[in-house]
């Protein structure tokens, strides 16, 4: 477990964050906010994938007023994501929402000010979320390796704002879609201030994509223990979003596990049977597993035992057949042909049981 940077509590409707607490996943909605049964259905799925907090973008006047619909139905905290229109933030404060995301560099410091007090006086945390694309002032004058600079600059500010006005539930975050510039910045706020941190690649691309991008950018951070809320941004279905930021913060074990793993080798010049296909129907059965199994699919005897021992569920390659261990005992021997099917009768009796810890396993 990496040492967490240490920020002040701030509470979020029913989940406090900040103070140590385990980071918590946010994810968006996808559609428009208007859509309350399509939204609903979003939330739903993204709360039982893990999300804790979700985020609803909210132009006009019609979506502050869904939002309200929208607040009663769900379990976990809603976020109000407003740009440019304090009026559209106090409606989101009004409706219920339990933060309102506000982007300082597009809003008048009067308009901040007013969604200031109208949080102060719901009890309605605030982010301030800036993004590199949007500080005012930034222009193609601006060089890159001032804009770290630049935003900072912007985040005291707005922190000194929100501070002089008696108001300290409040998120930081800057953005960028430069890795590295995203890595800079919040490193540079982590050592300025004590409030949470929403940490995110904004912009980050299509799934394969942002989940690498993210993955390093995010993983950076968090191993330096900041972060205490964290999107990845990818365009698709948010469900994806919370998959792979749980896959993030479970490789730096920073969450408990809640899907199943699988190790495979990446096959060499000793494999001798087709790994790539056994390994991709070893996957699928994996997804009827509910629970954290390790599955292991090895090539050969190299390194097979030594994955079979931490492993729930082993496979060592040989010459036209596989070794199949269950908790690192060897258990049976199988012919190739018959492999993926012996394979997923273990995985579906693990399922079965549903503590993989105690099933007894017959091949
Ligand atoms: S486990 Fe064996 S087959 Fe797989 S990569 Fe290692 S040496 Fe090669």
């Amino acid at each position: 477990m990496y040492q967490r940077k240490k920020s002040r509590p701030v509470r979020i409707g029913s989940i406090q964050i900040g103070a140590g607490l385990p980071v918590a996943v946010q994810s968006m909605t996808k559609v428009q906010t208007t859509d309350v049964d399509r939204c609903l259905e979003q939330i739903g799925r993204l709360t039982s994938a893990g999300c804790r907090l979700v985020r609803l973008a909210v132009p006009r006047r019609a979506d502050t007023q869904a939002l309200v619909q929208i607040v009663r139905q769900v379990q976990i905290p809603i976020i109000a994501d407003v740009h440019f229109s304090a009026q559209r933030a106090i409606e989101a404060i009004e409706a219920g929402s339990a933060k309102v995301r506000i982007n300082p560099g597009n809003m008048s410091r009067e308009d901040i000010l007013t969604v200031v007090d109208a949080a102060k006086a719901n009890g309605v945390a605030i982010r301030l979320g800036v993004n590199e694309a949007s500080i005012r002032d930034l222009s193609d004058d601006v060089p890159p390796n001032k804009r770290v600079r630049l935003m900072i600059s912007r985040i005291r500010e707005y922190v000194q704002l929100c501070e002089d006005r008696g108001f300290d539930q409040l998120v930081i975050s800057a953005k960028s879609s430069d890795p590295i510039r995203t890595i800079q910045t919040n490193r540079a706020i982590a050592r300025s201030f004590d409030y949470p941190i929403h940490i995110g690649l904004t912009h980050a691309g299509l799934p394969e994509d942002a989940a690498i991008l993210s993955a390093v950018t995010l993983g950076t951070l968090l191993a330096e223990g900041i972060g205490d809320t964290i999107r990845v941004s990818a365009a698709g279905d948010p469900v994806e979003e919370v998959h792979v930021a749980y896959a993030i913060l479970e490789a730096l074990g920073l969450a408990e596990r809640r899907s199943p793993e699988l190790v495979v080798c990446p096959t060499c010049g000793r494999t001798e049977i087709d790994l790539l296909a056994l390994a991709r129907k070893v996957k699928a059965s994996l997804q009827q597993v509910p629970g954290p199994v390790r599955v292991a699919v090895m090539g050969c005897v190299v390194n097979g035992p030594g994955e079979a021992a931490d492993a729930d569920i082993a496979i060592c390659g040989g010459k036209g057949k596989a070794f199949l261990y269950h908790k690192g005992k060897k258990v049976t021997v199988v012919p190739e042909a018959q492999l993926a099917d012996a394979v997923q009768r273990m995985i579906a009796q693990l399922s079965r049981v549903g503590d993989h810890a105690t099933a007894k396993t017959k091949v």
